[in-house]
């Protein structure tokens, strides 16, 4: 009677861990994209920006938008005038594309 409850329980555990793993990833991504906009202006505490920099190694997502960030800001250096509309509308968009993940 163990022998056959036993892998149950482990398997139920281990659907609650991955759950509870990819809750704490989505967390991360938000607490990284919220540091986003001031790491790129340099205004982080060297601590917030070597945990940013670690989350973005492990984090293809943010690192893309990272990159899609940088990308806009030396396109605004070019072409000043253009407001912070845009990227605080992709912001929400990659915000809103987290949550459709889970
Ligand atoms: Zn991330």
């Amino acid at each position: 009677m163990k022998a056959w409850f036993e892998p149950l329980r482990r398997n139920q555990r281990s659907q609650k861990w991955a759950q509870r793993a990819r809750y704490e990833r989505q967390r991360q991504c938000f607490e990284a994209l919220s540091l986003l906009q001031r790491y790129i202006d340099r205004e982080l505490d060297p601590d917030e920006a070597e945990a940013f920099e670690k989350h973005l190694e492990a984090c293809r997502a943010c690192g893309t938008e990272l990159r899609v960030y940088l990308d806009i800001k030396s396109s605004l250096a070019e072409r000043r005038g253009k407001s912070d509309q845009d990227a605080a509308s992709r912001l929400r968009q990659f915000a809103m594309r987290l949550r459709e993940q889970e």
